[in-house]
This record gives C-alpha cells, sequence and structure tokens, in this order.
C-alpha cells in the first residue's frame, strides 16, 4: 500500500515536472518550428528559380528532378537533429544530404543565392546575415576547440 502511495507521488511530482518542461519545450519547439519553415520555403524557392532559369519549367511547376530535389531538402531539413543551432543547411557542417542531392543544391544556391536577392530581398538578406553569422559563430568555435586542444 505504502510503496503504491509513494509510487503514485513520484507519478505527480514526474508530471508536474513534465508541465513546466513542456510548456518550455513548446516554444522551444515553435521556435524551430518556425525556423524550419521558413528555411523549407527559401529553399524550394531557390530550387524553383534554378528549374525555371535552368530546366525551362513555369512558375510553380518545377520539374520532376527539382521538385524530388524540393522534397529532399524538405525532409533532411525536417528532420535536422540541429535546427536549433545551425542557421541554414547549406551552412551545416554536418552534411546530412546524400552525395548525389548535396551536389544538386549546391548548385541551386551558386546559382539562386545571388538571384534571389532581386525577387525576395527580404529572404536573401536574411539568409545572408544568418549565413556569415554562422559562419563567423563555426569559425570560432573551431578556434577555441583549437585552443583548448593546446592547452591540454
Ligand atoms: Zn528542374
Amino acid at each position: 500500500m505504502s510503496k503504491e502511495l509513494e509510487a503514485k507521488k513520484q507519478e505527480s511530482k514526474d508530471s508536474n515536472v513534465n508541465e513546466s518542461l513542456s510548456k518550455e519545450e513548446k516554444r522551444r519547439k515553435a521556435k524551430i518550428r518556425k525556423k524550419c519553415e521558413s528555411e523549407q520555403l527559401i529553399v524550394s524557392e531557390m530550387i524553383e528559380l534554378f528549374c525555371r532559369k535552368k530546366h525551362g519549367s513555369s512558375k510553380g511547376e518545377p520539374c520532376a528532378s527539382c521538385r524530388e530535389l524540393i522534397d529532399y531538402a524538405k525532409l533532411r531539413s525536417s528532420k535536422c537533429p540541429f535546427m536549433e543551432t545551425k542557421t541554414f543547411c547549406a551552412n551545416c557542417k554536418v552534411h546530412c544530404y546524400k552525395p548525389e542531392m548535396r551536389e544538386k543544391i549546391r548548385e541551386v544556391m551558386r546559382y539562386s543565392g545571388p538571384r534571389i536577392l532581386f525577387s525576395h530581398p527580404l529572404m536573401a538578406t536574411w539568409h545572408l546575415i544568418t549565413s556569415k553569422r554562422e559562419k563567423r559563430r563555426i569559425a570560432k568555435e573551431e578556434q577555441k576547440k583549437a585552443s583548448t586542444a593546446k592547452t591540454t
């Protein structure tokens, strides 16, 4: 009996912790989801732009191969375990794209990156700023790692 009671107490304690955690967690997740959504939006815009110019597709109707790339990019982005800390899949140092898709997305970025400035100045600016910030952060981290490696 007393064991049961204890278990119940423990349970309620746990659920309390979970509740306060889940609020924080929810907020965090919402933030990540928003980031993820904007990344997906930009990436698909970039792929569509690339496809229109390079593959002659019409607006909103990318060719089969680009359609596949969009789906792939969205999937990767939604599964990215680093969404919270990184800014953009293209900058991520963990390369979760398979080589074939990675080559494709790089080609798209090279082409659409500078060009999207004209159609989506805000988006592109955001991308530019976060990319630079990310690169700086990665460089700093690597510097730190290098210096701690030296001292130890
Ligand atoms: Zn295409």
